[in-house]
């Protein structure tokens, strides 16, 4: 029987499940049982269809009024990749670290929670529950998304959200994030006519009003940043041509752009400025595409982040510096409904060859995690 307090063979056995995206490889069972034997109540969800699921999605839910503070993660990893020393399915202790794909992103922190849930009483007051996707990695459409759809029709909204992606950088605890940038990508095709590069006027070259849009693109200041958030920067990712040949006006050009911005902006917004430059550029020959990754977001620093960081504090003597910096992660979805925080291990080794944990982290990490939640729930 395995010891629910003890975060090391917890994540010793998630990570011997192989749940590479979108392969649920026995995570969510092992949480279920473990989950279950502790009191919760567990739903399994299936959710989506090809090309983008289905996607195996957890729920587990203990306590019925008051307060409802939920941990989120994902029971995923991404592809291990070659050239690992020793099997990366096959957890293994050496010195002070667990090795194993998914040690810090994120099985050790859903280990940290689960043995942190194991300590509280099971008659606690409030509502904990853990929502855990398997499908964070990938395209993330039937993941943590389809999961906050369940809960409504459950009736289940937290007022809290602990997010445990790995946030700390040097040491456990330096660093929590309180927001993240947003991300869109916008694909423009200007279309125009071929032609002898000596007759510029039987043809009409695409290239010209691409270039012109894209250096005003580039112009404009998006911001100059705030407080909590660098400036909005938008970068050209893409110019395409393809003409091989030196004599001939091309028919068609296109390009693409990211733009990672702050909360100052929306995605929308930025689609719809990219896309009147287009049209004042190239008319109707200009094409604008275009996909939200997912909207800035900001949970101003308060009660939740000061709950957070009195935990670190109160552990590990550190001050954790509130971020938002990094890519972006379910806390995206997740902010809708509530404050979000996120908190985890040392990134320093995540999606890389050879991932590990320190020892003393896992259990440092359970013991914050405890009284984050105890300090949630009124107890
Ligand atoms: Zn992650």
């Amino acid at each position: 029987m395995t010891s629910l307090h003890d975060p090391i063979e917890l994540a010793r056995q998630l990570i011997a499940c192989p749940s590479v995206t979108p392969v649920e490889g026995g995570a969510q069972q092992l949480l279920a049982d473990w989950l279950a034997s502790l009191g919760f109540t567990v739903h399994h969800f299936l959710d989506g269809q090809a090309p983008d699921g289905p996607v195996p999605n957890l729920l587990a839910v203990r306590g019925n009024t008051g307060p409802h503070v939920a941990f989120a993660g994902h029971s995923d990893v991404v592809t291990p990749g070659n050239g690992w020393n020793g099997d990366p399915f096959a957890p293994e202790i050496r010195g002070n670290l667990l090795y194993g794909r998914g040690a810090v992103d994120m099985k050790g922190a859903i280990a940290a929670a689960v043995a942190a849930m194991a300590t509280l009483p099971t008659d606690h007051p409030g509502i904990i529950s853990l929502i855990i996707t398997g499908d964070e990695e990938g395209p993330s459409r039937f993941g943590t998304l389809s999961l906050m759809e369940h809960m409504d029709v459950l009736g289940l909204r937290p007022d809290l959200i602990l997010v445990g992606e790995p946030t700390s950088q040097h040491r456990l605890g330096d660093m929590i994030k309180i927001g993240r940038r947003g991300s869109v990508n916008v694909w423009i095709t200007v279309n125009g006519q071929q032609g002898h590069v000596a007759y510029p006027h039987l043809a009409d070259n695409p290239a010209t009003p691409l270039v012109r849009i894209l250096g005003r693109l580039k112009e404009r200041t998006l911001d100059q940043g705030n407080d909590w958030f660098q400036p909005s920067n938008l970068e050209i990712t893409d110019i395409n041509i393809g003409n091989e040949a030196t004599n001939i006006i091309p028919a068609q050009a296109r390009a693409r752009v990211n733009i990672r911005f702050n909360n100052e902006h929306g995605g929308q917004d930025l689609i719809d400025w990219i896309s009147g430059i287009v049209a004042a550029e190239a008319g109707d020959k200009g094409e604008v595409r275009s996909a939200i990754s997912g909207e800035a977001f900001l949970t101003d620093p308060g009660d939740w982040s000061t709950i957070i960081a009195g935990a670190i504090k109160a552990e590990t003597g550190l001050e954790p510096e509130l971020s938002t910096s990094g890519g972006t992660s379910d806390a995206r979805f997740l902010s809708r409904w509530c404050p979000v925080v996120e908190f985890g291990l040392c990134n320093a080794t995540m999606h890389k060859l050879d991932e590990a944990v320190a020892l003393d982290d896992l259990k440092q990490l359970s013991r914050i995690y405890t009284q984050i939640f105890r300090t949630a729930i009124g107890f």
